[in-house]
Parts: C-alpha cells; structure tokens; sequence
C-alpha cells in the first residue's frame, strides 16, 4: 500500500507556473503593494510615483518652493519603502516623477502649476526633472537612504527620455547625492518617445543595464494621437506596425548590447502583443496586479509553442 501510494501522481494539483519570461507587475500606490506581490508577480515592472504622491495630495513641487527637501525624502522613502519591503528581494524598478502639469493643479498647493495647452506634449518626465534638479535630487536621495538600509532591489528608470544628454545629465544628479549608476543600482530608462526607440543605440552607449516600453505614450507620439481624447481613441492601437517595428527594432538591438528589455504600457496586457514581444525575446512584462495571473498564463502558452517548434526542428534534423 505505501509503495503504492508513492508511485501515484496527483494529476488534480496545480504547481504555479513557472516562465522562462519574467511576468512582473505595475504598482501606483504603496498601499497597493501586498496585493501586487499576491500574484506571485516576479518584481515591480513600473513604480508609478507620481500616483502615490497624489494619492497622499503631496505636491512635490511645494515642498521644494518651500525649502522643505528633507520633508519630501522622507515622505518618499515611507512610500517606496512599503513597496521594496514587501517585494524583497525581488527587484522594484522606481519611476522618477512624471506627471503631466495639469494633474497636480486640482490640489491644494498645485495652484501654480502652469497651464499648458498640451501637457502631453509638455513640461513632464525627464525635462521637467533636469529644469528641477531638486525634485530629482529628493528622489535620489530616498533611494540611497533605502539602499543604506539594505534595500539592494530598487532600479531607477527614467521617464519619457528623447536624448541621450538627458541620460546622462540624470546619472550626473544621482552621483552628486552619492548614488553611483550601475554599480551601486541598476540604471534604467522608458522607452516612449519615437526618437529614443530610432536612436537607441545612441542611449546604449551612453551605460544603460534595462530599457522598459512605454508604450502608452509611444503609441500616442508614433500615431500623432492624445492618448487621452476620446474623439480620435477609435484610431489608437499598439498593433499599429509602425509601433511593433519600433518595439521589435528596439528588442534587437538591446538584446545584442546586453541590455534587459521590458514592457511597463498596457500593451503588455494584450495578447496579440504579448505574443509578439514573447517571440522577439522580451526578459520580462509587467501588467497591471488583476492582470498577471492572465499574462502568466498567456507567456506560458507562447512559451510551450516556441520550444514545442524549436523541439521538433531538432527532432526532425532541420
Ligand atoms: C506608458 O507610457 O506606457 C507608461 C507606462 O507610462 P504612463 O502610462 O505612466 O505614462
Ligand atoms: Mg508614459
């Protein structure tokens, strides 16, 4: 009867699914963290700052006019430090800040925000940071705080970069609080502006261990499309070839540099793309927390038919 009860396989138990791609998950909110780990998720693919600072009504920017730079690390190592804490070990890549000018105006302190006729096509990301190296500063400062606790699992990834200068100009900031890329953290960038992707090369030679897609807004600048306007929404779509072109040319080229690609838009939510990206040998995707278990499955799928493909080809002899 033992012997017996040994041999028998239980065909009834599920073991979690295990992928040779990395499923990651995007996380907006500290609070949101625990349930964003729940999914077995195999790190944080996007830490959307802007979003925890607006959910506390913290508007970065005051602090700063104020004088209070001290206040704003704090508050941004209590907010990412919820986030790291439960993922540890597994890597969180922090996004500095990124907030179009006309999401901070409906807060108490976001009076003086400036109007902008377009902020899409404003003063966000990556531009606005090196016109406030202070914000930038605070950021960094946070991070290396946590680093010094032992945090090791935070990249820094920079938001809607369209040259290389910025790239660099960035990793001059975080040096000047003692935070040195690449070899004290893990140096990244999105890739969502059209004129990143064209010259990517360009951005690699520059020193960059991760690139993540953005393709919310690359779609948005490849198409000519407000992501946000309802009237031309019809119109909007990753699938577009113009953006797989882009995202393919990307993974390429990245792939032959050593750099770790990876996808943070919506885009890595939708099958057909997912598939695509799979196949061109993306390192990992984040999707949002209800959709992970979605995308595991799915990566797993695609996974199973390429080395189903490949096993067979070699079977085969050819
Ligand atoms: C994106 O642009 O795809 C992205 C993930 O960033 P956000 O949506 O915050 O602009
Ligand atoms: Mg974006």
């Amino acid at each position: 009867q033992d012997a017996q009860d040994e041999t028998t396989i239980d065909v009834t138990a599920s073991a979690p699914l295990i992928t040779v791609t990395d499923v990651k998950v995007n996380v907006s909110m500290a609070e949101a963290a625990q349930k964003a780990y729940a999914t077995g998720a195999d790190g944080v693919g996007l830490l959307r700052t802007e979003h925890m600072m607006l959910a506390t009504g913290i508007v970065p920017y005051k602090f700063i006019d104020e004088g209070r730079e001290d206040e704003l690390v704090n508050v941004l190592v209590e907010n990412i430090l919820k986030v790291v804490d439960v993922f540890y070990p597994k890597t969180v890549w922090y996004r500095t800040l990124d907030a179009p000018t006309d999401e901070f105006k409906t807060l108490e302190g976001g009076e003086n925000e400036p109007d902008e006729a377009n902020p899409m096509l404003g003063w966000r990301g990556i531009r606005r940071e090196l016109d406030q190296p202070d914000i930038l500063k605070a950021e960094f400062k946070a991070i290396k705080k946590l680093l010094d606790e032992g945090y090791t699992n935070i990249g820094v990834m920079l938001p809607l970069l369209h040259k290389p200068e910025e790239l660099r100009r960035a990793k001059e900031i975080a040096r000047s609080v003692g935070l040195e890329p690449h070899k004290d953290i893990d140096f990244g960038m999105m890739v969502e502006t059209p004129a990143s992707a064209i010259i990517i090369e360009d951005f690699i030679a520059e020193g960059l261990d991760f690139v993540s897609f953005g393709t919310n807004d690359l779609t948005q600048y490849t198409l000519a499309l407000d992501r946000n306007n309802e009237l031309v929404a019809k119109h909007y779509t990753e699938a577009h070839p113009a953006v797989l072109k882009l995202l393919m040319s990307v993974i390429e080229k990245c792939k032959a540099a050593g750099v770790t690609t990876s996808i943070c838009g919506q885009a890595g939510s939708k099958p057909e793309i997912v598939e695509k990206l799979v196949e061109a040998g993306i390192d990992s995707i984040s999707a949002n927390t209800d959709a992970v278990p979605t995308i595991r499955k799915l990566v797993a799928k695609v996974e199973k038919k390429i080395m189903l493909e490949a096993a067979k080809k070699a079977l085969k002899g050819n």
